[in-house]
């Protein structure tokens, strides 16, 4: 079997997004020297006829099947459509090219969505279709339990290692810091930083305003941890059943918004909207058999807040400052 060395021909399916920059990133940093990318308007994942020709062109050997359409609470509530369309249908493309042209191994990325509303805390891998989904994501959702079904699938009846990795709420360098469609953690350090700015300009307190009740609980992990995990997936894990990649530590949205207050705006007043949705009241996953398998993170969420902003402010300086929503 073809071995993941610095000479394979390796697809980062969504080298753009978040997940796929730190992938690359981390892959270039080891030496890898194939790296095959396509972007949106050289490839649409959506289209099985392009994705088949493309793979057959190529000749990706692994694939890192990080691509999708997503976003936080307010995007995938309003756009359910988009969400359970897109993901669907490029998870089903690239599996199946993959398949199609003998491809070593694949790595697809899920998500934490993916449990019931009302499982047990931290989240076992097992607890997967044991109950009802969170409403605000559940288009998302089920595209994404339809990825693992799809490896699943394709291993059983054609053999191909196909493995599936379920990552907890990610964050870190490349997210999308656009409020109307961002997840929390760079939605406030965006609306702190321009708090800060707008207060310092107008001389009017700063204040933030934190969506919900402050009160559900989330897990951050840093993408480049993820991007680690992934790597070391795909060296060192065959098997079939999806494994999840978190911290195994989480803490409440008011929490977070002080921690990220703390480091962005240490003077911003903090307010909550709770007409705005809290979704799942908590996502802790369990993350023992990643441990097992001998893989823990490393990144401290507080030193990957610092980093983050420090990487927002070269990004968006000088930052338009407008009223934080
Ligand atoms: P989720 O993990 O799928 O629910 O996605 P998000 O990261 O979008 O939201 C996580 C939690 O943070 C939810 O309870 C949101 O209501 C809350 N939250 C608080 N302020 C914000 C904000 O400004 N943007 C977003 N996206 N969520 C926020």
């Amino acid at each position: 079997m073809k071995q993941l060395d610095p000479s394979a021909r390796i697809f980062v399916a969504g080298h753009r997004g978040l997940v796929g920059t730190a992938i690359v990133r981390r892959l270039e940093a080891e030496g890898f020297s194939n790296l095959l990318t396509a972007g949106r308007e050289e490839l649409d994942l959506r289209d099985q006829a392009a994705v088949d020709r493309w793979f057959a062109q190529q000749r990706p050997e692994f694939v890192f099947l990080v691509a999708g359409t997503v976003g936080g609470i307010m995007a995938n509530s309003t756009r359910p459509a988009e969400f359970i369309y897109d993901n669907m249908m490029i998870h089903a493309t690239v599996v199946q090219a993959a398949h199609l042209t003998g491809v070593e191994r694949l790595l697809y990325l899920g998500s934490s969505c993916i449990y019931p509303r009302h499982c047990p805390q931290p989240i076992r891998e097992e607890y997967l279709l044991t109950g009802p989904l969170e409403p605000t994501n559940e288009s998302y959702a089920i595209a994404k339990i339809a990825g693992i079904k799809l490896c699943q699938a394709y291993r059983r009846q054609y053999g191909c290692d196909f493995i599936s990795a379920m990552p907890t709420n990610l964050y870190g360098p490349n997210d999308n810091f656009d409020l109307t469609s961002s997840h929390v953690l760079p939605a406030l350090i965006r609306k702190f930083h321009d708090a800060k700015e707008l207060s310092a300009r107008t001389g009017e307190p700063a204040q933030v305003t934190v969506w919900g009740t402050g009160s559900p609980c989330r897990e951050f992990l840093h993408v480049d941890d993820l991007a680690d995990a992934c790597l070391f997936l795909m060296r060192h894990y065959q098997r079939d059943e999806h494994v999840n990649v978190g911290t195994g530590e989480d803490l409440s949205i008011r929490e977070l918004a002080e921690l990220i207050r703390s480091i962005v705006a240490p003077q911003a007043r903090i307010l909550f909207d709770s007409d705005k949705p809290d979704g799942m009241p908590r996502k802790l996953l369990d993350v023992s058999r990643l441990h097992e398998l001998g893989w823990r993170h490393s990144i401290d969420l507080k030193q990957g807040i610092r980093q983050t902003y420090e990487w927002f402010i070269a990004q968006h300086a000088p930052a338009k400052v407008g009223a934080a929503v």
